[in-house]
């Protein structure tokens, strides 16, 4: 079989942004117009990746060859949420006129600010995700305050680091203790481990994970701690607590480097281990056990997962966490440190790409999280603005991931609600729409990607054709401009055009002298990497204290220094379980949940539910149980599993609706609560009942 082998990027919502290293076959011109995916590997010769990637992404010919890609432009005839059947296809130029006519009608209507474009994280690309940023600045539609996955996360890293950059997680196989802390990157983040295993090999490394349940991570670990969700903060001050009075702390670097060790110690003073134990469910020879295997190891690396962030308290915990280097002075080591994500390292002038330069700030904001409350009228989301009438979704789907699905559904489903959905499958939000546009793969577009876990700026250049009709997000946008009388000069060029101007703008090579694989390093010197030069704060230091106030409107309900914040859904009599809806291994958000593989792999919606607590209920594994609070309840089946603390219920997913008895996921139960200071969606911060079926 004739195939060559092109360079790629991951485009998917996860940290690793893989190099790849593409399979390209030849085939007969009738199929697939001459061109079609083979095997996808991890490219070797980037040293982040260095030859690996996850199973579904290895296995991606399933997903971009799948029989039910979407193909042409439909139109909705039949019932809203009712499927392919609904539809009728229609030609691009009849599609893109109703759409504009469509968003027209309604802000004229209504106002501009009536039409929201949404979007997520689809592809992590920067021309394809937020190039629909530059039609809402244009059109002065509603903006979108972009919550959902790392609002609460990156609150609490700016609050003591200052900038959204950490050590380079190459420099993990260089650490003799790693920390993985509120992730699982066996399942989701799979590099992290070919270096943490380079580290075990070659130094003996240890690894640590604190996760609420033992996951394939965990299960690879030196120690596992298991706090309850939520109480992470409190872990975390009782490990400082133990560092200072134990003499951990490096008094030279905090004095150096930090802006008030002394009253952090004090502050910690009553924050001891039998404390934290009360809080977070542990044993206090465990904290202790960890914290002093902590202070001993210089070379102390702490991989800052997204997990314990998505609670009401998760920046505050998210910030108690990056507080431990800077006590112990781990920061200064090779091999030392953390990282939470690196998206901020490279300075990339967004203006073209996002049309920011026609961004008009006294247009309102909404948050992307509360788009259940939005879509149904809440006052508290929408103040004295109008409604929306008007939906243009690009790269996500909210009928499934977005919390309170309730009011999700049922804001969907008005009849004054026009939506058009730009996608590659007709997801559960493609089925509440009125028009559907087929969308190309990352494969089939060019595009530009930052890496959260990694240093390089790659370039990945489209190697397939595109699908039947399918076309690129930013091709649909430049499309809708021109209907809409939408004016920026990005409109006018292409991708690869913006991508040049952009690297221009920002001082980096453009596309022509770009590195010929498309992966351009821009990992810092040592020491601005380990920020001796100072931390990104005005006076240089890592602040124990942080300044809340600069960061969110909720500064108030947070203390400066590290804290647990008891502001979580704890439950009460009632609703005594708390729920993790963690991510599982197949699945990315939805992305995966239609592949054979994957579903083959996670079986159905399983709630893994404590052994003690199935006896007490007279349950077996495999019966059904129905998971409820305030907002509804939902039936899984149950399993047995003693890796975790009994009030901890995990369903893993995300599942389709469909795969539920009922048709509706396990968002029904996660709250559209924004977390503190500034919003973010608390996911993982969920008090429920359970009860057998
Ligand atoms: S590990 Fe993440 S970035 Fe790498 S291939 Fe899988 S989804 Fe993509």
């Amino acid at each position: 079989m004739p195939l060559d082998i092109v360079p790629s990027v991951c485009p998917h919502d996860c940290p690793s942004a893989c190099a790849l290293d593409v399979e390209r076959i030849k085939t007969a011109p009738a199929e697939a117009r001459g061109r079609s995916l083979g095997r996808v590997r991890g490219a070797a010769a980037q040293d982040y990746t260095l030859g690996v990637v996850c199973a579904k992404v290895a296995r991606y010919a399933e997903r971009q060859h799948h029989p039910e890609r979407l193909s042409r432009p439909l139109r909705r005839v039949g019932d809203k949420g009712a499927g392919l059947d609904a539809f009728r296809p229609i030609s691009w130029d009849d599609a893109l006129d109703e759409v504009a006519e469509a968003l027209t009608r309604s802000a004229q209507r209504h106002g501009a600010e009536t039409v929201w474009p949404y979007y997520y994280a689809g592809t992590m690309g920067l021309v394809q995700r937020d190039g629909i940023n530059r039609l809402r600045h244009a059109m002065r539609y509603s903006r979108e305050d972009l919550t959902i996955c790392n609002a609460l996360s990156d609150a609490g890293w700016f609050a003591g680091v200052g900038a959204k950059r950490g050590v380079d997680g190459r420099e993990m196989a260089k650490s003799d203790l790693i920390v993985v802390w509120g992730g699982n990157p066996v399942s989701t983040q799979v590099n992290a481990m070919t270096h943490i295993a380079a580290a075990r090999r070659e130094r003996g490394a240890k690894l640590v994970v604190v996760d609420p349940y033992r996951t394939a991570t965990a299960e690879r670990a030196d120690l596992h701690l298991a706090p309850l969700p939520g109480t992470d903060g409190a872990l975390a001050c009782a490990v400082m607590h133990v560092l200072f009075k134990e003499g951990y702390s490096d008094r030279a670097y905090t004095a150096r480097y930090t802006d008030n060790p002394e009253g952090l110690e004090a502050h910690l003073a009553t924050r001891n281990p039998a404390w934290a134990a009360a809080i977070t469910g542990l044993a206090e020879d465990e904290i202790m056990g960890f914290a002093r295997l902590y202070g001993r190891t210089k070379r102390s690396y702490i991989r800052v997962g997204y997990g314990f962030s998505r609670s009401r308290n998760g920046a505050a915990q998210l910030f108690a966490v990056s507080c431990l280097p800077a006590v112990t002075g781990a920061w200064a080591q090779e091999g030392g440190g953390a990282l939470y994500s690196n998206l901020g390292l490279v300075a990339l002038d967004h203006t073209l790409i996002e049309g920011l330069d026609r961004l008009d700030p006294t247009t309102r904001i909404l948050d992307q999280s509360r788009i259940g409350p939005v879509l149904t009228g809440d006052p508290r989301d929408l103040g004295n603005g109008p409604p929306i009438s008007a939906l243009f979704v690009q790269n996500t789907n909210p009928m499934v991931v977005a919390p309170e699905s309730r009011l999700v559904h049922r804001g969907f489903a008005r009849s004054d609600l026009f939506v058009c959905v730009h996608e590659q499958f007709m997801t559960e939000t493609a089925a509440m729409a009125d028009v559907v546009l087929p969308a190309t793969t990352f494969l089939e577009h060019d595009d530009i990607y930052l890496g959260g876990a990694h240093t390089y700026l790659q370039l990945g250049r489209a190697v397939l054709p595109p699908h039947a009709e399918c076309r690129s997000n930013h091709d649909v946008i430049c499309a809708l401009a021109e209907r809409l009388g939408a004016r920026h000069p990005g409109f006018a060029m292409s991708a690869v055009e913006l991508i040049d101007r952009t690297l221009e703008l920002s001082g980096l090579p453009g596309v022509e002298n770009f590195p010929e694989d498309g992966r351009l390093d821009r990992c810092p010197p040592f020491a601005t990497g380990h920020f001796l030069d100072g931390f990104r704060q005005a006076d240089k230091k890592f602040h124990f204290r942080a300044d809340w106030r600069a960061i969110g409107a909720e500064y108030a309900r947070l203390p400066a220094f590290p804290d647990h914040v008891a502001a979580i859904d704890d439950g009460d009599p009632d609703r005594p379980f708390r729920l993790v809806a963690a991510p599982s291994r197949s699945f990315l958000n939805t992305t995966f949940n239609n592949t054979p593989s994957s579903l083959a792999r996670e079986g159905r919606p399983t709630a893994l539910v404590h052994p003690h607590v199935l006896s007490g209920l007279r349950l077996v594994d495999g019966d059904r149980v129905r998971l409820g609070n305030r907002q509804g309840s939902l039936v899984v089946h149950a399993r047995g599993f003693d890796g975790m603390q009994k009030r901890v219920v995990i369903v893993e997913g995300l599942w389709p609706n469909h795969a539920f008895e009922e048709g509706i996921g396990i968002n029904l139960l996660t709250s559209a609560d924004p977390g503190l200071p500034r919003g973010g969606a608390v996911f993982h911060d969920t008090s429920v009942w359970l009860r057998p079926v």
